[in-house]
């Protein structure tokens, strides 16, 4: 941790307490990242057992930390000391100077959830979601304090990407965005500021990209690999755009994209059928073992192509 690292965690020392709502691909990485930087995490999920395989997947990703050096073991023990799990907000945002939400891309869910930290977090606590693509502005509705939502757009995985895209919503203060700014200079990252429109920066590019691979498979041009290489070796991507649609989640995929297609009225943003199959499907990419590659213990190959076209 470098010397100005240090001193912009002694300027945040009125945020300690963050709350992370949702502990799957996204949560326990910011579960993992604010607590490896000092800060009291508590980590609600309505499933026990996402909590479980949350609290697992921190592990194991902060041994491969100590593994490469970049982590002492004792930081380990307590990087994980500082993680407290719930399965209830009312408990799990009681103390919280920050909540991030994490939780599935549902905007109703979403809305409801909100409502719901409104009432149980302290009231000049900052309520922020790491959404993808939906309306901050709308989130801020459900809430009696639109001036302290905000996005803060983590990109996966969380320890590792530097990039944290900023949303301010319509009501959102400066004094919140500056807060949120410095906190993610204090875990390192590079804060971008964009306004609140549909995808806001990162997935309005992403997700077309994304699915112009799908329908580019769907149509038969070429197959999963042939796809995924062009992009990699021609573009300098270091992943191919169904790789990244797998580990992103199919369904987080749609959802975006759905998002983006309702909020512009664009017919460019459809989804591609083909997408919809497969999360109709169960197959949602890397987390439920199968989306264009399967997924076995940390492997991957390639699914049948034939099942992929149009
Ligand atoms: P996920 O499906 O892996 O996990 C969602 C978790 O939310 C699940 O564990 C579920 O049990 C939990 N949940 C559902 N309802 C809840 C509730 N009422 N209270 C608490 N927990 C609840 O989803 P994810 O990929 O981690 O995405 C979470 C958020 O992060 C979404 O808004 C998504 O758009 C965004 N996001 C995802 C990525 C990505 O690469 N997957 C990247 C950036 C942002």
């Amino acid at each position: 941790m470098t010397t100005e690292t240090q001193k912009q965690l002694d300027s945040m020392m009125e945020i300690k307490n963050i709350s992370v709502i949702g502990s799957g691909t996204m949560g326990n990485g910011i579960a993992h990242t604010f607590a490896q930087y000092g800060f009291l995490v508590s980590l609600v999920d309505i499933s026990r057992e996402a909590l479980d395989r949350a609290l697992d997947t921190i592990g194991r990703n902060l041994d491969r930390q100590v593994s490469k050096g970049t982590l002492t073991p004792d930081q380990k023990t307590q990087t994980l000391a500082r993680i407290s799990t719930f399965t209830e907000n009312g408990p799990g945002v009681a103390h919280a100077d920050l909540v991030v939400e994490a939780a599935t891309e549902n905007e109703e869910l979403k809305l409801a959830i909100f409502g719901e930290l409104d009432r149980l977090a302290p009231a000049d606590a900052i309520l922020a979601s790491n959404t993808s693509s939906i309306s901050i502005t709308k989130i801020a509705g459900a809430t009696s304090r639109p001036d302290k939502v905000i996005g803060m757009h983590f990109m996966n995985p969380v320890p590792v990407m530097k990039l944290v895209e900023v949303i301010r919503g319509y009501g959102t203060s400066d004094e919140t965005t500056e807060r949120i700014m410095e906190l993610s200079r204090t875990l390192e990252k590079s804060p971008v500021e964009v306004n609140d429109y549909p995808g806001f920066v990162a997935n309005r590019i992403l997700m077309p990209m994304i699915n112009e691979a799908i329908y580019t498979l769907y149509e038969g041009v070429a197959g999963v690999e042939e796809i995924d290489t062009v992009m990699r070796l021609g573009m300098a991507h270091p992943m191919g755009p169904l790789q990244l649609a797998d580990f992103i989640g199919l369904d987080v995929c749609l959802a975006i994209l759905r998002v983006l297609h309702q909020g512009f009225g664009n017919p460019k943003y459809a989804p591609c059928p083909l997408l919809v199959n497969m999360v109709l499907a169960g197959k949602k990419g890397a987390k439920s073992g199968e989306g264009f590659y399967t997924y076995t213990a940390g492997s991957k190959a390639l699914v049948v192509a034939a099942k992929f076209q149009k």
